[in-house]
């Protein structure tokens, strides 16, 4: 079996950016295994010659916490299911919330490769305010623009080389 990264995380964080942004080059999945489901896209990327299929995770549009247990955390428990290592993406923007929390715990949970990554780091500032998510226990994140690709480099370098 292919190498499998999700991208899950709250709507509006950049998930489809990033999703977008792996795409470029390669082509989107369309329809290809029963079961693919309408609130979640695959695509065709590779980094430095290594394949792999990224699954974006969403189809909420609700902008809203109380989403939570019935769409974020099945999108959640299917990235679980299905991927080989998970980017969770945060925003800068935002900043930590309940629901960040609580996805956290579930994907910490899964023995899965997480990738913490946080979205909207367009300038030096935004470097500075994410150090806010280091209150989740972690101790690692990554910064990423997924407007200018900013940062996409240094995540892809370790999601593959963990393969
Ligand atoms: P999703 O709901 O998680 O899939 O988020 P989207 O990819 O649809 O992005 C939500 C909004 O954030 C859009 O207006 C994007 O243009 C914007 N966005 C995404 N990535 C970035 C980024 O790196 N910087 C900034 N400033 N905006 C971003
Ligand atoms: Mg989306």
């Amino acid at each position: 079996m292919s190498n499998i990264v999700a991208i899950v995380g709250r709507p509006n964080v950049g998930k489809s950016t990033l999703f977008n942004r792996f795409l470029e080059r390669r082509e989107a999945i369309v329809d290809s295994t029963a079961g693919v489901t309408r609130d979640r896209h695959y695509g065709k990327s590779d980094w430095n010659g290594v394949d792999f299929t990224v699954i974006d995770t969403g189809g909420y549009e609700v902008n809203n916490d109380d989403v939570f247990q019935e769409e974020i955390s099945k999108q959640v428990q299917l990235a679980i299911d299905e991927a080989t290592s998970i980017i969770f993406m945060l925003n800068v923007e935002e900043g930590l919330t309940d629901t960040d929390y609580e996805i956290h715990e579930m994907l910490r949970r899964s023995n899965k490769p997480v990738y913490i990554v946080i979205n909207k780091v367009d300038s030096a500032k935004e470097e500075v305010d994410a150090t806010e998510f280091y209150q989740l226990g972690i101790e690692k994140y990554y910064t990423l623009s997924s407007a200018t690709g900013s940062g996409t480099g240094e995540i892809l370098d370790d999601i593959v080389r963990d393969f």
